[in-house]
Parts: structure tokens; sequence; C-alpha cells
């Protein structure tokens, strides 16, 4: 059955089960030629900077679904940064189609330092009931924390329990931050749970429906669709129990970004018998163009999307024409999430311009169907070339401002808050989209062209922000190696 296992409580960490890392600088075609010949190993760091947790990357797949509830169980300050989804609910939800936002239920058990010595089992239980008693929720997802994973509270036999009295799906997600120094662990230990005790075996089959495993990007997807007589379900934010219960029944699944769907792809075209579109996401034209005439043979609508790309292609080339006209030459430098960053560069090159690098937060050297077609980066340096300094750091922060510090490129494109700040003190317009339907398609380049242009002409904030900014990062590190804490043989790309 491959690397998807649900008779599992527990799903393996991308470390052992894909052979993911998190530190590598070389060059993209260095790193797609290590993942083919199986020669990709992990460079740890003697110093290191605070990394991502997967509790937050589970909790990004469960909080979102319309009538489930999530409940962390560990100390109160693990679930800090959850109320985030509840914004991202709310904000988003009117692109989604929801005419009422509901609030999200997220709740923790609060352990304390006498629960590390007596056990929280019994404190698990009762919020359980009680999230219930005051929700009447469809599902009920439980988050593991390092403190509850540590103490071993018996978290799988609790929700058992607890599943057989409620009579509702009680999830145990085991996503502890000391699992992985990979967070996207915790999108996988999200939709373990989901897969194992949510999909039910189809009742019968939706010929018109495709699986869309996405975030919580705007709906391109139904207008695209209608033209091809096809019908979304997207999977899982906005979604509700039924409609996740009832995703064995389409016809295809695929994904927005490899890094955040392919557990789930993989576990729907394994377990319940849904082909997964294994090529890579539609961003740039190549790929765009593999993408729907895959998505054409899997649905058995191979002529409708030939009519529908020529159609694109009309309405859209000479747009982007123009727009390659007027990025011809300009720099970037990309940071983000693996799959969706190497989207970002294959965006980049369509658009005719320069990427002088990337810092990507890990790499995967296959997805969870171990298909050589899906690697992201390998489409990326087979359409358009190489990119010479890439660098995989799970935000590592300092070895980005060294960086950028160095290259300072006309913009920089960042996919995580927070991360666009650095190229702004420097004076580099920086730009961060974060809805990854944003550059899909041929539609998608003329809203990334547009949206880069726009950002690299209005650069007067950020040059004055430059002049008044104070860098923590003193001019001993600035003027060294940056990658001088990455250890084993680095091929060190210069500056
Ligand atoms: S689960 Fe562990 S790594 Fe994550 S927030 Fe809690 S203590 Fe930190």
């Amino acid at each position: 059955m491959g690397n998807v296992n649900l008779k599992a409580p527990e799903v393996t960490v991308r470390e052992l089960r894909l052979g993911s890392v998190t530190g590598f600088a070389g060059s993209a075609e260095d790193l797609v030629g290590c993942a083919r010949c199986g020669k990709l190993a992990d460079k740890s760091r003697s110093f290191s900077q605070t990394l991502g947790c997967s509790t937050s990357n589970a909790a990004c797949t469960l909080i979102l679904i319309q009538d489930a509830a999530v409940i962390s169980h560990g100390p109160v300050g693990c679930a800090g940064c959850l109320h985030e989804f509840a914004f991202t609910y709310r904000v988003n939800g009117v692109h989604r189609g929801l005419e009422k936002t509901t609030p999200r239920h997220i709740y923790s058990t609060d352990l304390e330092e006498k629960d590390t010595i007596y056990g929280g089992n019994q404190k698990l239980a009762d919020a359980i009931r009680e999230v219930h008693r005051r929700t009447n929720v469809n599902a009920i997802f439980i988050i593991t924390t390092c403190a509850s994973g540590i103490i071993g509270d018996d978290v799988e036999g609790i929700a058992n329990e607890a599943e057989e009295e409620l009579g509702i799906p009680v999830v145990a997600v085991f996503c502890e931050g000391f699992r992985s120094k990979i967070w996207t662990s915790g999108f996988d230990a999200g939709y373990h749970g989901i897969a194992r005790k949510l999909i039910k075996p189809a009742e019968r089959k939706q010929e018109d429906l495709v699986n869309i495993i996405n975030f919580w990007g705007t709906d391109v997807f139904a207008q695209w669709f209608k033209r091809l007589n096809l019908r979304t379900n997207y999977l899982t934010p906005y979604a509700t129990v039924d409609q996740i219960a009832h995703s064995s029944e389409a016809i295809a699944t695929m994904q927005i970004c490899s890094t955040l769907g392919s557990y789930l792809g993989a576990a729907l075209e394994q377990y319940f018998g849904v082909e997964e579109i294994k090529t890579s996401p539609p961003y740039g034209i190549p790929q765009t163009e593999r993408w729907f005439r895959e998505l054409g043979r899997i649905t058995n609508r191979k002529e409708e999307v030939e009519i529908f790309l020529a159609e694109e292609r009309e309405r859209w080339l000479p747009r982007i024409e123009e727009l390659r006209g007027k990025l011809k030459g300009k720099t970037a430098y990309v940071t983000a999430g693996a799959s969706h960053g190497h989207s970002l560069l294959a965006i980049l090159k369509e658009l005719g311009m320069e990427p002088q690098g990337a810092a990507i937060f890990h790499h995967d050297p296959l997805y969870d169907n171990g298909a050589v077609e899906g690697d992201t980066l390998q489409h990326v340096v087979e359409d358009y070339g190489n990119v010479k300094a890439f660098n995989v750091c799970n935000k590592q922060e300092f070895e980005l401002v060294n960086i950028l510090h160095r290259v300072r490129p006309d913009i920089l494109l960042a996919r995580h808050g927070g991360m666009t700040l650095w190229g702004a003190k420097f004076g580099i317009p920086s730009l961060l989209i974060g809805d990854e339907h944003y550059g899909m398609g041929y539609q998608g380049l003329v809203n990334y062209g547009e949206r880069i242009l726009e950002t690299i002409e209005n650069d007067e904030f950020v040059k004055n922000l430059e002049k008044h900014a104070i860098n923590p990062y003193t001019k001993w590190w600035l003027n060294q190696d940056p990658y001088t804490f990455l250890g084993g043989e680095a091929d060190v790309v210069g500056y």
C-alpha cells in the first residue's frame, strides 16, 4: 500500500517516509539530480533559529472544516497561534461562497505542571465531552503536543472510547512538534486522521466530481470546471464532515500544492480508488497544459480540454507577451514552502524574469505517490533551466537576510507572513500573495505579472523604510558566507 497505512494511528514523519531534507545549498539541478539517484542527504546546522511546529500545520487541515472542533491536548501555549485560522476562515469564506462564516471551535486541555506528573488522560476525556456538549459538531479532532507525547497519554484509546459513546468521529492526530524538523509532517498527520476516520468507502461514483486539496484560495476552479462539465470538491477548508466522507466518490483528486496534499492524494488513490493527478499543479504554461491534459485523460474529456486550452491561449497570451516585455531581465528572489516555491519560480521564469535564487523551507525528493512526474522542481529545471543558488532552509531567517543583503533583487516573492519584512528592510520591493490559486493557469501569469510590475514600480515606501530600519544582524554576520553554519560538504554557491 505504498507510504499510506491507515491501520496505524500515526503517520511516519517526512524525514523517514519520503527522505525529505531541510538543509541544502547548491543548484536546483543538483538537488533534483541528488534526489533522482538517491543521494539526497540532510545537512544539519550547528546554529539554528526557531522552527515551525507540526501542530499548526495539522490544525490548518482541520480547523477550517465547517462543522468540526479541534482540541489541542497540551499546554495552552501550544494553541497560541491557532486563533489565526479563525481569522483566515472569516476573511476567505466570502471568496469560497459561504453566506455566513461561523466561529471556529478551537480548545486546549491546558496541561499544567501537575498534569505532566499525574497524566492528562482524564482532562482530555472530560474536554472531549464538554466540547461535544457545547458545540454539537459532527467530528472532534485532538491534536497532540510535545507535552502529551512525552508523558505518554493514551490519546488514541481515549478518542476511541469517546467516539463510541458520542457517535461521531473523534480523531487522534499525532503531530507533536518534536517529532519532525519538517513542519509539513503536520499536514500528513491531519490528513491521516481524516483518511482513517472520516472518509467512507464510495456508495456510488460521481463521474464529474474532482477533489481539490487546497488551502483557502479563491474559487477559480468552479468557472474553469464549468466549461469542462466538472464539479469541484474542495478539501478540507470550508468542506463539511459529510462532504469529506464522500470524497471517495470523486473521479480524480488534484492538489494545488504537492507539499500540502501529498499524503491525502495518495491515501484517496491507494485506499479509496480515486485516481490522483500526479503531474505538478498548473503553474507556468507547459505545466498548465500538461496538467489540464492529464485532467482530460482521467475524466474522459480530452477534446473539451483542447478547446479549453485554445480559448485560454487566445484570451491571455497577448497580455502575457506585453508583461514579458516589461518584466524581461528583472531579477527576483523567492522564499516559500517547497512545492509552491517551485511553482513561483516557474511563474517568474515564464514571465521572462531572472530568479537569482530561492530559500525553500524543505525538500521532498518525491511525494507519497512516488511518481517522478510529480516533482515540481524537476519540471521547473526541465521547462526553464537551472536555478543556480537554491537553498533549502526551514525559515532560517539569518541565512535569508545574509543572501538578500548580497543579491539585492528587484523583487522578493514570499509565501509566508513575516518573510517580506526582510526584503523591505533592505529597500527591496516585496510581495506576498496568500491566495495559492492566484498564479494558476494562463490567467495566473497575468495576475502575477501585473502585481509584480505594480510592486516594483511602487517602491517609495520600502526605499524610505530602508533609510530608517534597524537590522538586528550585524556586519559580523552579513559579511560571512550565508551557509557558515550548514554542516557537511555543502556545495556552496557564491554570490
Ligand atoms: S507542540 Fe512542542 S514545538 Fe509545538 S508549540 Fe507545543 S511545545 Fe512547541
